[in-house]
């Protein structure tokens, strides 16, 4: 059969390896003028350096499976996020741990002690938080909080943290240990070479043909037998019921003679720093030599139509308007929507990849069994 696979990200390139290798033919465009989608890395010019194109990208996993499958394709070094914060003018260590605790409080505790301090900080009477802001106060105190997490995330959300999930900050953890690894995940590294020659390496199938700088058009779709969207969600239907809220990010790129922050990723917590974070890129390779640097600061700011789409929003009116859309693709026939924009979630490589493994396993077994897709 026939497929067309809109977008060469992680979501395409995997869905078209697998439906190429049972037998079929895989069309994936993209309308940027590479793969590798929001995963993407280059060669700056000027340094040498490898750029991470469209922000950090660090790979971790608990999931075996999903682990030796990247491995198949290219070489992956170790590599631990060992995230720093500027704060109120000091440096401090991130995820929160004994150390950013003893150094933020002025202290020498032990890890029971400060277990103890903290839960002395935290808002009891928040039983069941429901806002990142209830979140941050019941679990590390109203100190901690408006130190490290208030003020970033106004910058990263563009709104108080009393209108955002708890989810958003139970993706990190406190920890009463030296423990400093900013990802808990079993398996964590780096490609040696960077993400694109590794989907370079999955796209490489006979049955596969990539065509690039093609934006998707309506009529494409008549000679696939079957379409796997990973574009926006609502894009597909030309936002025919309105537009889903997007995060984008702006990143301004300078040179430094040298080493700028001694890390890869440096956060800025205070409100008054306009951007969220600086990020330089060689320190994703330390196994390589640059005496020279190249950093991007990131700002982050509501995405436009014309913005890349970065982080999907998902407060109640996304919330409600992504009930329609599902709704509308549920009853689109031909047309499986998959992957970060094509289902309006945030979900890491790994995440993306279990997914799109899934989904070609699934479409492929009905088509076994000739049940409809
Ligand atoms: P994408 O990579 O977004 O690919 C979609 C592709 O579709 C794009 O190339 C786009 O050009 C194309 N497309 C869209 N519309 C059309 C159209 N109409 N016609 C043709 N082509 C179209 N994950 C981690 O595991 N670790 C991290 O450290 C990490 N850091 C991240 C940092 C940032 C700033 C961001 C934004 C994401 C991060 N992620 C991270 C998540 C990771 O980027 C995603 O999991 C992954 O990119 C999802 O792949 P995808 O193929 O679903 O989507
Ligand atoms: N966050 C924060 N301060 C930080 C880092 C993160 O307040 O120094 C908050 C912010 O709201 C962010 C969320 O925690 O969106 C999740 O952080 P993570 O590092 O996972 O962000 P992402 O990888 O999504 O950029």
């Amino acid at each position: 059969m026939q497929f067309l696979l809109v977008g060469a990200g992680l979501s395409g390139a995997v869905i078209g390896r697998k439906l190429a290798e049972a037998g079929h033919r895989c069309r994936i465009i993209d309308a940027r003028d590479h793969i590798g989608g929001n995963c993407h890395t280059r060669r700056d010019e000027e340094t040498g350096v490898m750029m991470h194109v469209y922000g950090p990208h660090i790979f971790h996993t608990d999931d075996e499976e999903v682990w030796s499958y990247v491995n198949g394709f290219t070489e992956f070094l170790p590599f631990q996020n060992r995230v720093k914060t500027t704060a109120r003018g000091a440096v401090y260590s991130l995820p929160i741990n004994l150390l950013t605790i003893n150094q933020f409080f002025g202290t020498t505790m032990r890890p029971d002690e400060a277990r103890d301090f903290i839960a002395d900080q935290a808002d009891t009477s928040i039983t069941d938080p429901q806002s990142f802001e209830e979140q941050a106060l019941r679990f590390v105190g109203r100190d901690l909080y408006e130190a490290f997490f208030k003020g970033y995330t106004e910058k990263q959300w563009g709104c108080s943290p009393t209108e955002l999930p708890a989810s958003i900050l139970k993706r990190l953890p406190v920890r009463f240990n030296y423990d400093d690894n900013y990802f808990f995940h079993r398996f964590q590294g780096m490609p040696r070479d960077g993400y694109t020659p590794m989907i370079e390496a999955i796209l490489d199938h006979p049955g596969i043909t990539v065509e690039l700088n093609t934006p998707y058009r309506p009529e494409m779709r008549e000679a696939a037998d079957h379409v796997f969207w990973s574009g926006p969600l609502d894009g597909f239907f030309d936002y025919q019921l309105g537009r889903l809220g997007y995060r984008t990010l702006d990143f301004e790129r300078f040179t430094y003679e040298g080493d700028y922050q001694g890390c890869a990723v440096m956060n800025y917590g205070d409100r008054d720093v306009p951007w969220t974070r600086i990020t330089e890129h060689k320190h994703f390779s330390p196994w390589e030599d640059h005496e020279d640097s190249v950093c991007y600061r990131e700002y982050s700011r509501e995405a436009g139509p014309d913005d890349i789409p970065y982080y999907p929003i998902r407060l109640v009116r996304e919330k409600a308007l992504l009930e329609d859309y599902i709704a509308l693709a549920e009853t689109t026939e031909g047309v499986t929507f998959v992957g970060r924009l094509g289902t309006y979630r945030y979900l890491d490589m790994d995440v993306t990849i279990r997914e799109a493994l899934d989904t070609a396993a699934t479409f492929l077994g009905c088509l076994a069994e000739g049940k409809p897709v």
